[in-house]
């Protein structure tokens, strides 16, 4: 497979870091953005402790300033952006009628605005290589909804729509466009709900646990060879059968 740059935001998550340690087993050279200097610093000591070389570039996503800076400071160490995986994302859970315009913004802001903020300033540059990969990390509660998230749920709800247009606009140019929408996998994001929640919610999931990192690692790679080019558009359930919606 040809070496590809690969851009992964929030990589020093937890689907973030599986994502980047597939690309990276996968031949591909891999970046991240952080904003925490001291987080990242130990978190790429973990990585090269594993045998991953990353490279991590300072950057809040939110921002279509600092997103556009970044990603020009990847290109300039690493060369062009050919793959984005638009990863990172935040809750600010509440039930609606409690929902501040800050609790909302917060999280428009990071898990939609973002996916503008990072796919804008690469777009141009694979249209004119005729090749690229932009896939986004949604959520099962951007498809079924979900009490207590309607911020949320509105922000993964809206890559679908961002995801669909853009595969149609970028087809010809050997970029497709691409979902995965997670169910719910075993990061601090899930870990950080009370165990008896956690509880009810595995109740729920066919498979009778939660997901892993790695399996949502599995599913993005799964868009990124030659083999796939005719899968654009798509969305890519991985939810232990949670939501079979089609
Ligand atoms: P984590 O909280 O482990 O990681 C989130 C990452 O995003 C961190 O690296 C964080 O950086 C980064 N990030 C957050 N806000 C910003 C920002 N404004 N600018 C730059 N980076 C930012 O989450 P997960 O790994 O669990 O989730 C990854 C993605 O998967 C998210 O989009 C989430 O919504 C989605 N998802 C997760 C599910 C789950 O069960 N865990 C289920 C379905 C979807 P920092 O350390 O600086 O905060």
């Amino acid at each position: 497979m040809t070496a590809r740059v690969a851009l992964v935001t929030g990589g020093t998550g937890g689907i973030g870091s599986a994502i980047c340690k597939k690309l990276a087993d996968m031949g591909h050279k891999v970046a991240t953005n952080y904003r925490n200097e001291e987080k990242t610093q130990a978190w790429l000591q973990q990585m090269r402790d594993q045998g991953y070389d990353i490279t991590a570039v300072k950057g809040d996503v939110s921002s279509p300033e600092e997103a556009e800076a970044l990603v020009r400071e990847v290109e300039s160490k690493l060369g062009p952006v050919d793959i984005l995986v638009n990863n990172a994302g935040i809750t600010r859970d509440t039930t609606f009628h409690r929902m501040t315009s800050q609790h909302w913004n917060e999280v428009i802001n990071t898990n939609l605005n973002s996916v503008f903020n990072m796919t804008r300033p690469v777009i141009e540059g694979m249209r004119e290589r005729k090749w690229g990969r932009v896939i986004q990390i949604s959520s099962i509660n951007g498809q079924k909804g979900q009490y207590g998230q309607a911020n949320y749920a509105a922000a993964k709800a809206g890559m679908h729509g961002f995801t669909i247009s853009l595969a149609q606009e970028n087809a010809k140019f050997g970029i497709t466009v691409n979902t995965v929408s997670p169910g719910y996998i075993g990061t601090d994001m899930v870990m950080a709900v009370p165990e008896e929640v956690r509880n009810k919610i595995v109740a729920q999931i066919p498979t009778g646990r939660l997901g892993s990192p790695e399996e949502i690692a599995y599913a993005v790679s799964f868009f990124i060879p030659d083999e796939a080019s005719w899968i654009t558009g798509a969305n890519l359930s991985a939810n232990g059968g949670q939501y079979m919606g089609w």
